[in-house]
């Protein structure tokens, strides 16, 4: 069933931060229509990060992952709204840059799988867990937009 009030867990990652991207990426989904609920920097440590790719701990790439990961600070932020989810990956481009779309984060910014600038949830389940894993209740802080339910 559509629920407006949906929400995904987005990320910058460490090399998207450090290239000075952060302002861009927001700018995309606010644009889009999306709200921003949350939103912090951090240096996440490397059991977070252990835990957030848990499903992934069986990989060859899973140390370099958390490597690459632990490198500075992300910008963890949950955005809310119709699909997010599944737009919100749209929005990413796939996994590996060079099969991203031109238009898409990945597809405009980056060519390595390694370094691919941003996180999304890929399911509303691993949504919900993802924002539970970096976030407490009292950091998500949804709020009446006027604009967006007018408009969007
Ligand atoms: P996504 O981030 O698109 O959901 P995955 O969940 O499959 O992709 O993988 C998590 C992250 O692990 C990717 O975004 C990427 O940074 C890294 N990764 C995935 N596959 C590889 C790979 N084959 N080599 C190196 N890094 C990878
Ligand atoms: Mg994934």
């Amino acid at each position: 069933m559509a629920n407006v009030n949906e929400r995904s867990f987005i990320m910058i990652k460490p090399d998207g931060v450090h290239r000075g991207l952060v302002g861009k990426i927001i700018k995309r989904f606010e644009e889009r229509g999306y709200k921003l609920v949350a939103l912090k920097q951090m240096t996440a440590s490397k059991a977070h990060l252990e835990e957030h790719y848990v499903d992934l701990k069986d990989k060859p790439f899973f140390p370099s992952l958390i490597n690459y990961m632990v490198s500075g600070p992300v910008v963890a932020m949950v955005w809310q709204g119709l699909d997010i989810v599944k737009q919100g990956r749209a929005m990413l481009g796939a996994t590996n840059p060079l099969a991203s779309a031109p238009g898409s984060i990945r597809g405009d910014y980056s060519i390595q799988t390694g370094r691919n600038i941003c996180h999304g949830s890929d399911a509303v389940e691993s949504a919900n867990r993802e924002i539970a894993h970096w976030f407490k209740p009292e950091e998500i802080n949804d709020y009446a937009s006027p604009f967006i339910s007018a408009w969007v």
